[in-house]
């Protein structure tokens, strides 16, 4: 997360001021920090660049953990699956598996090969005037924000392809939120493949 945010946030508890306790840097970002509240005590982590505002009565540190997705589960339980799927001409998948696909290949952190099949299967998922109204829905959103310079926060991003969009066509700093610390992690890997991490913060 950037360093602003620290200006903007309070306690989602209490809305109590904050305490920052910050142990690792990278440039302006923080990369690990401890957050107290200085009103309720409630603790706050940032681990990984990403600020985990959950509040609970637990500790979660279960939420750190590393899983593998059902899909890739599914996958190794089923290899004759996952060869129709991986290892025949794309072209010849209907759209829905090309989607399944690029889901794959983003596992496996082939973002650039992720991010091209993906963009197949959409192009085909949806009806051309779908398409059409989306793309001029999001032209209109993105005129209206370029006037700001404040920064924007995308509530519940999930696999932030909005929000990716937005990266790319403005210059404000983007806070993406999520309630799946998977997902911010997915999208944290995808945006540094591609570049884009510079100017996103991630909340939980
Ligand atoms: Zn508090």
């Amino acid at each position: 997360m950037q360093e602003f945010l620290i200006e903007m946030l309070q306690c989602p508890s209490c809305h109590g001021e904050l305490n920052w306790k910050i142990t690792q840097h990278q440039g302006d970002r923080i990369e690990e920090a401890e957050v107290n509240c200085k009103k309720c005590g409630s603790a706050y982590p940032v681990k990984e660049g990403i600020a985990l505002f959950l509040i609970s009565d637990s500790p979660r540190n279960d939420l750190w953990e590393q899983l593998d997705s059902q899909l890739i589960q599914y996958l190794r339980e089923n290899p004759q699956i996952e060869s129709k799927l991986m290892d025949t001409p794309l072209n010849t998948l209907n759209p829905a598996d090309q989607f399944f696909r690029a889901q794959i290949l983003e596992e496996r952190e082939e973002f650039a090969q992720a991010k091209a099949t993906a963009n197949l299967a959409y192009s085909k998922l949806y009806a051309p005037e779908y398409l059409k109204c989306n793309n001029a829905q999001i032209n209109y959103l993105i005129a209206q924000l370029s006037i700001f310079e404040d920064p924007i926060i995308d509530l519940a991003s999930g696999r932030g392809d909005l929000a990716e969009l937005l990266i790319r066509k403005l210059k404000q700093p983007i806070v993406f939120t999520d309630f799946s610390l998977q997902i911010l992690r997915r999208n944290r890997r995808w945006l540094d493949f591609f570049g884009l991490y510079e100017r996103v913060s991630f909340t939980f």
